[in-house]
């Protein structure tokens, strides 16, 4: 096997399939997709073997949850011994850094948690006895991934530590805080943790910065800006939870969220109004175009069909319509159901 395994929210197969194939195109590959709708994941053989991993890097694919070099597919396995053919599979391979036995995000296939984790627990020992992994593990190696698609049926796949998600199936463990005010809070927990690097974290989101929140109630993207310290001017008609305006940081404003702009430029806008995504893009860059934040998150709620080319279209339309120099992230996020997460951010200073 000479391709990738990429990880997606199930049902988003043929999104994911159309991007991997229009990337690969644009890098000069000529590949082709597997894709079964509701599998949760998509393989992409390339025809230029390995190079096309590096040409398509995680951060830059939208649908993807995760990014892996398919390394052999093993079918048929024995219950009583699958360690046996993963080890001749991997024969001469280098070592690896670390081990994540996992599956896909399917009905189907997340009653293989259980066997993913013990197995993961017997794999471990006969791997390090092979010197196929580390003693302990070594962040700067590629990972090794077992990626079970039914009892007999795995995939092996290899993760690089720059370029891979570190989480099991490509979903990170948040939990919601229980004041959180709504479960839309971990969205954009999410996109700060997945969309932003260490660094990028710290230098973007700091105390004492201001932001505003369009269409913000119950609350839940406010309180998390408000719990890194940013103060918020909240808008939205309809109300917000108490402790979150007893945060001190948040003033609410009954408001038009495509009407209302800030008196003075503000470091941050975010954005999860239920709207049509033209609509919302549309209005997007006109903040950034009229100098009104320097950085923003916003939702773009996908449509029922064409969810790609309307992606595709509402991401064209942003960076055409911004008129600044932007750098310009998207992702569907694990807690995103219908629809993408966009991060926009200026690279002026
Ligand atoms: N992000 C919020 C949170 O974490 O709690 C949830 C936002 S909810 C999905 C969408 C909100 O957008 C609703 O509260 C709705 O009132 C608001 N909204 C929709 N259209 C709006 C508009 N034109 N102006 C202001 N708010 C709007």
């Amino acid at each position: 096997a000479n391709g990738l395994l990429c990880y997606c929210r199930p049902g988003f197969e043929p999104e994911l399939a159309a991007e991997l194939g229009e990337r690969a195109a644009q890098a000069g590959d000529a590949g082709w997709a597997r894709a079964e709708r509701n599998t949760g994941y998509v393989q992409f053989f390339s025809t230029q073997g390995h190079a096309l991993a590096q040409l398509l890097p995680l951060q830059a694919l939208i649908f993807a949850r995760q990014k892996l070099r398919l390394l052999a597919e093993l079918r048929d396995l024995d219950a009583k011994d699958r360690i046996t053919p993963i080890l001749a599979a991997l024969f001469e391979q280098p070592a690896f850094g670390d081990l994540i036995v996992e599956h896909p995000d399917s009905d189907e296939a997340r009653p293989l948690a259980g066997l993913a984790r013990s197995f993961g627990n017997a794999l471990r020992p006969a791997l390090r006895k092979a010197g196929l992994l580390t003693a302990s593990a070594d962040p700067h190696l590629p990972r090794l991934h077992v990626c079970f698609l039914s009892g007999d049926h795995a995939l092996l796949a290899s993760g690089h530590p720059r370029d891979a998600s570190p989480w099991p199936s490509g979903i990170p463990r948040l939990r919601t805080p229980p004041d959180a005010p709504s479960r839309s809070a971990l969205k954009l927990e999410e996109a700060l943790v997945v969309m932003l690097d260490p660094e990028e974290r710290a230098r973007l989101v700091q105390p004492g910065m201001r932001a505003a929140d369009l269409g913000a109630a119950p609350g839940g993207w406010t309180w998390v800006l408000a719990r890194n310290g940013v103060r918020v001017t909240a808008i939205d008609n309809g109300p917000l939870r108490q402790h979150v305006l007893d945060t001190g940081l948040v003033e609410h404003l009954r408001a038009d969220g495509f009407q209302w702009s800030p008196p003075k430029p503000l470091d941050w806008m975010v954005c999860d109004m239920v709207e049509s995504p033209k609509k919302v893009t549309a209005r997007m860059a006109q903040w950034f175009r009229e100098g009104w934040c320097r950085h923003a998150i916003f939702n773009l709620k996908l449509p029922m069909k064409k969810r790609w080319d309307e992606t595709r279209e509402c991401l064209a339309m942003f960076e055409e319509q911004a008129q600044r120099p932007l750098r310009v992230r998207a992702r569907q996020l694990y807690h995103d159901r219908e629809e993408i997460t966009v991060l926009a951010m200026s690279t002026a200073h």
